[in-house]
């Protein structure tokens, strides 16, 4: 991924999360929708993630001959804001287990849907041309923007903002799963359950994206 390409991404990406977390938050608001509300403000954390991809790839076009060094470093910032996210998750999941709350599924599952929606569009912006390879072969991203299928040198700082919106998107599939099973099935306690399984996901990517910035970083480090 070029660093120019992905500048531009970044920034429709940004327009895109910041225009939602302003509606949720009106709409909470007058809706008097707490979980409406609560996305709007998890929708900042999102941007505030975005804008460190964004701040990193501007750096990474000027310093353009340490462009991977500068990726890879970004790269393991968001790995990092990533997995601890994922530690939030699991810890609110652990809290929902042990003390069940009331839920408002007709606003949950509209929640869910819309950040469903607006990540599948990011993602699709993002690196609707890209695939990721989440298995052993972690370390390439191949791109066919011409045709071919051409191996390109990994920039990790988009690997990160993929792997966010990728986190995203498993994170409201795994929500909506959870909630359709609590409200139709009675199965509450999957709810939290399934919120555990999404964190450990999350966590297992994020842990390897930090090795694969760790493994470009390293000899500097060791200088
Ligand atoms: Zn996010």
């Amino acid at each position: 991924m070029e660093d120019q390409v992905l500048k531009k991404r970044t920034i429709i990406v940004i327009i895109i999360t910041v225009l939602m977390m302003i509606a949720e938050i009106y709409f909470g608001i007058i809706t008097n929708s707490m979980a409406l509300t609560a996305d709007g403000f998890h929708m900042g954390t999102h941007t505030a993630a975005f804008v460190i991809t964004l701040v990193v790839c501007t750096i990474a076009i000027k310093k353009a001959g340490k462009a991977e060094q500068v990726n890879a470093f970004g790269g393991l910032i968001s790995a990092i804001l990533l997995g601890l996210t994922a530690l939030g998750i699991i810890w609110e999941s652990l809290d929902r287990f042990i003390t069940p709350i009331e839920i408002n599924f007709a606003d949950a599952i509209l929640v869910a849907v819309i950040g469903l929606v607006v990540n599948l569009v990011c993602i699709f912006i993002m690196g609707g041309d890209c695939h990721i390879h989440l298995d052993v072969d972690i370390n390439h991203e191949h791109c066919h923007c011409s045709e071919q299928h051409e191996k390109v040198k990994e920039n990790l700082n988009f690997k990160a903002a993929y792997m966010h919106i990728l986190a995203d998107i498993l994170t409201s599939v795994m929500a909506i799963i959870g909630l359709l099973l609590a409200k139709y099935f009675e199965l509450q306690f999957l709810d939290p359950i399934i919120g555990y399984i999404g964190g450990i996901i999350i966590i297992k990517w994020s842990i390897d994206l930090i090795r694969s910035s760790y493994k470009i970083l390293q000899p500097l480090i060791h200088r």
